[in-house]
């Protein structure tokens, strides 16, 4: 069958290769956790979406090969159809629509626990980033353990399993981070960017029902303002209006969660946030860049503000089931919204290049290749 790969550490390497179809019984990657005996699910895949990080494995900025091999099969947004399971699956049949997680535990405590996405050990593994092979193929099989159900009528929306996991994961970590403050209850929230990550985190803080203000470069209209404005935040372009004055006007945001992919946005958040606020940095900067910031100031009012800043990174199955209730309550809020996000659809694995050219494309707001109807 076919499969998107790269030569990890060879930059540019991405090109189309014949696999073997997997059966029921194969290991996908033995090296890190073994399927139950079974526990196994064999997945079609239908839709598999693609995002910077699959550009940045491209240029061998990060990524390794499962061993034995060279090439590392890319594509950690799932979205497929099972199509057979092990005798002692119950969780999922034959014809059920889901998405499959991305980490897979190493041996911390917290992978013992099924935390694998707080891992405590430097190396983490996880399904077309680093490791084990990815999602860009025909089929793949794993055990049921990772793999989540998308409601039938949630279809249209099931290759956002994974990036939604990600935000639901982020913003769960804030208001459980905010428990220490025992009576927190944010009013104001600035969402730092406007790609898919951005755009969910607002829809999400919506449904909690925050004042949600979405900040990117860009002045609107455009698709990305109209998203956030259709999910009921205001869109403010950061050329017209800088966080600091927006800050003023608002008040100090109570939530800010950071999605730009600039590392100095995510220092210059910490000038605005409100007492007591928290900040959520989700973006994964590559590459090394100096900013200069009013260290003191800033030292000054966190103390004295007791504000917080948290990290989020990956999501495991139950973010991707918040995830997927996220997008179903959103759908019912907003309906027809968070599709528009799905802007540049590639038809099948064969036109892998496109794909990677895509991404580099400012306007394309969601990038996802169409395996299998
Ligand atoms: C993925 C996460 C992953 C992270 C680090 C992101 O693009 O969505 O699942 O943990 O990259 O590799
Ligand atoms: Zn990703």
């Amino acid at each position: 069958m076919k499969a998107v790969a790269v030569l990890p550490g060879k930059p540019h390497s991405v090109h189309l290769r014949d696999i073997p179809v997997p059966e029921i019984t194969d290991q996908p990657h033995p090296h890190v956790v073994e399927i139950r005996p079974g526990h196994a699910v064999r997945v079609k895949v239908l839709q598999v979406g693609v995002d910077a990080t699959d550009r940045e494995i491209n240029e061998a900025l990060y990524g390794n090969a499962p061993p034995p091999g060279e090439h590392l099969v890319i594509g950690h947004e799932s979205f497929g159809e099972v199509v057979e399971v092990g005798d002692k699956v119950t969780e999922v049949r034959k014809g059920d629509l889901v998405s499959c997680t991305v980490r897979r535990p190493g041996k911390s405590i917290y992978d013992v626990i099924g935390r694998n996405d707080v891992t405590s050990e430097e190396t983490y593994y996880e399904r077309g980033i680093n490791l084990c092979h990815g999602f860009l193929t025909e089929y793949f099989v794993d055990d049921v353990e990772y793999i989540v159900k998308v409601p039938r009528e949630l279809r249209h929306l099931g290759v956002l399993a994974e990036p939604a996991s990600v935000c639901a994961k982020a913003i769960e970590q804030a208001y459980l981070a905010q428990q220490r403050l025992q009576v927190w209850d944010p009013r104001v929230a600035f969402v730092l960017g406007a790609g898919q990550i951005g755009l969910l985190a607002t829809m999400m803080l919506r449904l909690r029902g925050l004042e949600v203000y979405t900040l990117a470069t860009t002045p609107g209209p455009h698709l990305k303002s109209q998203i956030a404005e259709a999910y009921g935040a205001k869109y403010v372009s950061t050329r017209q209006v800088s966080m600091a004055d927006l800050a003023k006007n608002t008040g100090r945001p109570d939530l800010i969660f950071e999605a730009t992919g600039s590392a100095e946005t995510c220092f210059r958040a910490m000038e605005v946030l409100g007492i007591n606020g928290a900040l959520v940095w989700t973006s994964i900067t590559g590459g090394s860049r100096e900013v200069f910031v009013d260290a003191a100031k800033i030292n000054l009012e966190w103390v004295l503000g007791n504000k917080l800043l948290v990290s989020s990174v990956n999501g495991n199955r139950r973010h991707f089931e918040l995830g997927i209730q996220a997008l179903a309550h959103g759908e019912l809020t907003f309906p027809g919204v968070t599709q528009r996000i799905l802007t540049h659809p590639v038809a099948g694995l064969d036109r892998y290049e496109e794909m990677m050219r895509l991404l580099e494309e400012k306007s394309a707001l969601k990038v996802y290749v169409n395996v299998a109807a």
